[in-house]
This record gives structure tokens, C-alpha cells and sequence, in this order.
């Protein structure tokens, strides 16, 4: 997808700031945070939604992902939140499969 913002961040023609990289996905923090810390977890490959990826391996990466950056922030222990909105219900506004990772401070109660 050539025109997919996630997809020119994945390729490294658009600028962000990465915080995890791996062959199959890249993690970078997000510019509107929600939270102390808001980081994407995507995959490089283009799937609009979640309904369009049927790779379990890398949904699998992406929470492992999500584990590896709360140990290495240092908060695995105090919690942190993962959320993926699909299409205009869930309120995905890039079409481009990615998880959110939040933390930083407490999260319970409230949802998005
Ligand atoms: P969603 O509403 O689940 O599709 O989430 C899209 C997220 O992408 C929002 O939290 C935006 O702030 C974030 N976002 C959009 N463009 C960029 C960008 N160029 N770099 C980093 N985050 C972005
Ligand atoms: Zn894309």
C-alpha cells in the first residue's frame, strides 16, 4: 500500500520515532499520546484490519511485542493497556493494523 501512512513509517519515508524493531514489525510511539507512554505496535506487512490478517505469528509478535516494552520500560508489574480498534465502531481512524500500548499511569475505568 504506497499510500498507507503506517506502511511509508514501516519503510522509513515518513519520520517516527521507533522504539521496537524486529524483521516483521516495528513499534513506534504515538503523536497524539494518549497516556505517559503511547506506543503503536504494528506490523510492516499492510492488513487494513484485524479481520484481514489471518498470520497468527505476527498478531502473536505484536503481544510479545507488547510484553518485551513493559519490562523494558519497567512497568510489566504495574500494568499497562493493549487495544486495537477495528473499523469506524471500534474507532480506527488508520487503516493499517496496529496495537495500541498504554501506560504510565492508572488506565482503570476507563476504556479508549
Ligand atoms: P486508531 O484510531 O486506532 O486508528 O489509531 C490511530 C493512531 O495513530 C492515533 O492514536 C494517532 O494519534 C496515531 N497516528 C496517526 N498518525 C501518526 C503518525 N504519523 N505517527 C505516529 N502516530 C500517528
Ligand atoms: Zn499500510
Amino acid at each position: 500500500m504506497s499510500d498507507c501512512i503506517f506502511c511509508k513509517i514501516a519503510r522509513k519515508e515518513l519520520k517516527s520515532t521507533i522504539v521496537l524493531e524486529t524483521e516483521k514489525l516495528v513499534a513506534i510511539k504515538d503523536i497524539n499520546p494518549q497516556a505517559p507512554t503511547h506506543i503503536l505496535i504494528m506490523p510492516k506487512a499492510h492488513y487494513s484490519t484485524m479481520n484481514d490478517c489471518d498470520d497468527r505469528e505476527i498478531l502473536a509478535d505484536m503481544l510479545d511485542a507488547a510484553k518485551k516494552i513493559a519490562r523494558d520500560l519497567g512497568i510489566d508489574k504495574r500494568g499497562y493497556r493493549t487495544v486495537i480498534n477495528t473499523n469506524s465502531e471500534g474507532g480506527q481512524t488508520v487503516f493499517h493494523l496496529h496495537m495500541h500500548f498504554m501506560g504510565g499511569k492508572p488506565l482503570a475505568g476507563r476504556m479508549g
